[in-house]
């Protein structure tokens, strides 16, 4: 490094195989409102001037997925990204191998231990770190602990109720001089302790000062599936999900019976539809306005009417299914607006029931289902009560970069 400055190195732990958020994929390669979590967090650290360079410790059969989430950071980036390095079975073990690959560098650098899965770590916390790390050494961002905290036997029984106001969780990136934190790495590994969970533990261990600052709430550490979901929520208000709107249209004609299918309810009436399917023109017509938000064709691409299959099928299946193929896409489904034209029957008594009923096939509240009915006033097909028809309007959330 030139000039005076202390140069400032990012160490992100990427190594975990951690896959309970799903997908089959190391949580940090997993995709967060478009691109990879550890995209996001690496950025992070490019985007604080004063972070030098990035070291990622990666597993060594992730090398593609590795190759992959750089792919998505800017050309002018990438020259500060240091070469990925092979971690080992701990996270102690990994950050070792991270810190020995930085080589000798001069006594004043300042190593910033960061986890790969908390993308969200924001750009004054980092700052914070820094300026932190260089007047105070080691240090640890923390933050108040808001719930009772108990300690509890193996067999679930509480011992005691610690002191929550000396109590602080404890996040990261945890700051350090970079001989300092070799030097307890290496000799941890000398001494065969590979239990440490996290790296100002090495500091207390080897009885040297660590102070702590003030950490973000927002810095989550993303563990589980529900975590993503939160996470893609909360995202969802940024410019990472966009809003997209789009209707369907289905009619159905009359003909014998003493029942009609809508919305997934069984509604009384002194004629049935002719269908080849149960002919819930409500469901088909949210079926065709979801498959267009995607641009995922129709209800007959999907379900061909020529199909001995979907004779007399049960329509919720359908939309399920229309459903299931937006949340592969990592859509979010806002609001399903309806509208019923026909004569006869009444909607108005079974409204409640039929909301109640969309919003269980798509797994919404009630409160996002809107429907309304109305005649034609005698005019046309659906005056004449020759058949009914539905409108539907969908508006969802999709990743800007739509997953295929
Ligand atoms: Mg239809």
């Amino acid at each position: 490094m030139q000039g005076n400055d202390v140069s400032i190195i990012a160490l992100i732990v990427a190594a975990g195989r951690g896959s309970r958020a799903g997908e089959g994929l190391p949580k940090q390669y997993r995709d967060l409102g478009g691109e990879p979590v550890l995209t996001r967090t690496i950025r992070a650290f490019l985007d604080v001037a004063a972070v030098t360079r990035v070291q990622v410790v990666i597993h060594p059969d992730d090398m593609q997925l590795y190759e992959k989430a750089v792919s998505h950071l800017g050309q002018d980036a990438k020259p500060r990204v240091l070469p990925p390095v092979s971690g080992a079975e701990t996270r102690s073990g990994t950050v070792h191998n991270g810190l020995a690959a930085l080589g000798s560098r001069n006594d004043d650098t300042i190593v910033l231990i960061h986890d790969g899965a908390r993308p969200f770590v924001p750009g004054n916390l980092i700052s914070r770190a820094i300026n932190h790390a260089k007047q105070h050494g080691a240090c640890i961002p923390v933050l108040p602990v808001t719930d009772t905290v108990k300690r509890v036997s193996a067999d679930g029984h509480v011992v005691e109720t610690l002191e929550r106001n000396a109590l602080r969780s404890v996040q990261t990136p945890q700051a350090f001089s970079l001989a300092v934190i070799r030097e307890a790495h290496r000799e941890a590994l000398r001494q065969g302790r590979d239990d440490f969970t996290d790296d100002g533990a090495l500091i207390e261990w080897r009885g040297l000062p660590l102070s702590t600052f003030a950490g973000d709430p927002a810095n989550i550490k993303l563990t589980t599936a529900e975590d993503f979901v939160l996470a893609e929520n909360r995202m969802g208000t940024a410019s990472q999900m966009l809003t997209r709107v789009a209707t369907g249209y289905d009619v159905h004609a009359f003909g014998p019976g003493d029942h009609v299918w809508l919305c997934g309810v069984k509604v009384p009436h002194t004629q049935g539809v002719v269908a080849h399917s149960d002919g819930d023109v409500a469901l088909h017509a949210l079926c065709d306005a979801i498959f267009g938000v995607m641009g995922d064709g129709d209800i007959g691409v999907h379900f061909p009417p020529s199909d001995e299959r979907w004779r007399g099928a049960s329509s919720d299946q359908f939309l399920a299914f229309a459903c299931q193929r937006l949340a592969e896409r990592g859509g979010i489904l806002d609001h399903l607006d309806l509208s019923i034209v026909c004569e006869r029957p009444k909607i108005g008594p079974c409204r409640d029931a039929m909301r109640q009923r969309i919003a269980a096939i798509a797994g919404v509240e009630v409160e996002q289902v809107g429907l309304k009915a109305t005649t034609s006033e005698g005019l046309g097909f659906t005056g004449r009560s020759e058949g009914l028809a539905a409108l539907a309007t969908v508006t969802v959330r999709l990743p800007a970069s739509l997953r295929r």
